[in-house]
């Protein structure tokens, strides 16, 4: 059975901004992951791999 996901999901990475290590807010959505940092305003295309212990959010500064 595959589900399909049609609605943006949001997760938050615990200090994940790499400029002021502020909460990252991390929206993925069908044109794939985007992180916009709410604190110092930096923002960057994360990328999201399933792992078996759960989400693992990696992200190389290519803000864009
Ligand atoms: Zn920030």
């Amino acid at each position: 059975m595959t589900e399909v996901q049609t609605t943006p999901l949001d997760y938050k990475i615990p200090e994940g901004c790499p400029v002021c290590a502020a909460d990252l807010p991390v929206r993925v959505s069908g044109s794939g992951p985007r992180a916009v940092c709410k604190h110092c305003g930096w923002f960057g295309r994360p990328h999201i791999r399933v792992t078996h212990r759960g989400l693992r959010v990696t992200i190389n500064g290519d803000a864009a």
